[in-house]
């Protein structure tokens, strides 16, 4: 695919002001697969210079909710047109099973923009509030929605289409225009999505602009400039707070997409095998990569032997391996740094008195690759290192509980608060407990909640705001009141 070695800045795809390149690695065989541009604070300073015209007048027919419409259609059949080729560098870039191309790592997110699309369309931008005479002044009042100006994005590397299209679609659809600062690990996922708009859509210049660079700077400078009117981040808690502090100066608009560490609560009438297994497979899922991903798995204590055994077999049963074939559910991690990071987790667990039912490191059978076995910890408390921070890989630690309250006690009993899961035979006792979970999102017994129409986003240190859904949308628009004496 051509332009993966470019930034889009003002409706073109350029190299790096400085000509300087950096590396995209496949996270399977640690083999360079090419190299993007290396963006620098001049060319950030470009892109949020174009952002910033577009929107104050520069691209007049972005103030059309129909022409928006129009050209996120065109976004989402074009990258659709190329799908073979996005999933195929998706997989070698992300390290992304295959399996999940269909869904969140890629088809998903691209059959979304139409979502937004729709909603740019159908949403109530104009309200009519009626006459009233508030301080005996006869008046008609409007609630009008406008959008909100330019959007910094900044994006992680773990499911880099799902974040960076859940960002880009609902904020040009709310007529908004956007910089994208896409994770340096993957940055081709992003300029391949930059090459496609601007050579196969009508997006005006200026109105969504990529800048791949390997200096995370880059990032701050999206939530310190003052032509900047929104930050849409997602990444980790620790960055998250970064981002808050600095947008602090100039009083911009913050959303925040962070960590977690979401409870998986089996009760004592639940089908435990199944529970169990879809526990495993959940935490094995793109090798435990995902924000929203259930790492504790909270079981009664009198099963605790039974589930223990039954996630095990699952877990060493979905071993990691290459994610480009078929059945692959758990490939590799990122990078050196997420492997080295994970295994020191590993470490923390048997030092605080953890051992492993399955897994523990490296596979035996992987030479190259940031590979980490699907590992269930078990004989820790939810006081445990293990228990309390975000790993982001296939590590399930498992916890008993003494019933229903001491569950949700357990699951409330973190920093985060941005996902979860109950499985019990009793419809009200799941819906009870899942009411009391402090968390964004929560299924049911395997219910799934991940659609475009669906809220996502956390409580607590997961974050403030919500990304798709009408929520979502929203987060890009400014509200404004219009009376007028009658
Ligand atoms: P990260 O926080 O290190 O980086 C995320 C992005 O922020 C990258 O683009 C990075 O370049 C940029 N960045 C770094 N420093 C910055 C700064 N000071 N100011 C502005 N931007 C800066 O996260 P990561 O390692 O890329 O991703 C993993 C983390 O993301 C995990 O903690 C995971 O839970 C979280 N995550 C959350 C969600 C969610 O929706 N809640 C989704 C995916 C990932």
């Amino acid at each position: 695919m051509e332009g993966l070695e470019q930034n889009l800045i003002d409706g073109k795809l350029v190299a790096a002001s400085s000509g300087g390149t950096f590396e995209t690695v496949n996270p399977a065989t640690e083999e360079v697969l090419g190299v993007a541009a290396d963006g620098t604070a001049a060319d950030m300073d470009a892109a949020i210079d174009a952002a910033r015209r577009a929107f104050d007048g520069g691209a007049p027919e972005w103030a059309d909710p129909a022409f928006r419409a129009r050209c996120l259609r065109q976004l989402r059949e074009a990258l659709q047109s190329h799908s073979d080729e996005l999933r195929e560098l998706t997989i070698a870039e992300v390290g992304a099973p295959r399996f999940f191309t269909t869904i969140a790592q890629l088809d998903s997110p691209v059959e979304d923009l139409g979502y937004a699309a729709d909603l740019a369309e159908s949403y109530e931008w104009t309200k009519d509030m009626g006459e009233a005479s508030p301080v005996g002044i006869k008046s008609h009042r409007w609630v009008v929605r406008e959008p909100a100006g330019v959007v910094g994005a900044i994006t992680p590397w773990n499911f880099p289409h799902q974040i960076n299209l859940a960002k880009v679609g609902p904020a040009l659809a709310a007529g908004c225009t956007v910089v994208l600062k896409p994770a340096p690990d993957t940055p081709w996922a992003a300029a391949s999505v930059a090459a496609i708009a601007a050579n196969e859509t009508d997006i005006p210049p200026g109105v969504l602009n990529v800048v791949n660079s390997s200096d995370h700077a880059l990032g701050a400078m999206l939530s310190t400039d003052p032509r900047v009117d929104v930050v849409s981040f997602t990444g980790s808690t620790a960055t998250g707070r970064k981002v808050m502090a600095n947008a602090a100066e100039s009083l911009k608009r913050v959303f925040l997409e962070l960590g977690g560490k979401s409870a998986f609560i089996i009760l004592d009438d639940a089908d435990v095998s199944a529970a169990a297994s879809l526990a495993a497979f959940t935490a094995c899922s793109h090798a435990g990569q995902g924000c929203a991903i259930t790492t504790r798995l909270l079981i009664p204590r009198a099963r605790y032997d039974e589930v223990v055994e039954a996630a095990a077999a699952t877990m060493s049963a979905l071993a990691a391996g290459d994610p480009q074939a078929p059945g692959t559910i758990c490939g590799p991690v990122i990078s050196a740094r997420q492997r080295d990071r994970i295994e020191g987790y590993l470490r923390s667990a048997t030092e605080q008195g953890g051992t492993f039912a399955t897994g523990g490191g490296r596979p035996a059978d992987q030479e190259r690759g940031f590979f980490i076995e699907p590992t269930l910890i078990t004989g820790l408390d939810n006081s445990a290192r293990v228990a309390q921070e975000e790993i982001f890989g296939p590590v399930l630690v498992a916890i008993p509980h003494d019933g229903d309250d001491d569950a949700v006690r357990i699951a409330n009993d973190s920093p985060y608060g941005l996902s979860g899961a109950v499985h019990s035979a009793d419809p009200d006792r799941a819906w009870a407990v899942a009411r009391k979970v402090r968390t964004g999102t929560l299924s049911i017994n395997g219910g799934i909640w991940y659609s475009a129409d669906m809220p996502f986003g956390g409580y607590k240190a997961s974050g403030i705001g919500r990304e798709m859904g009408v929520a979502g949308f929203e987060e890009y628009l400014e509200t404004k009141a219009i009376s007028t004496a009658v």
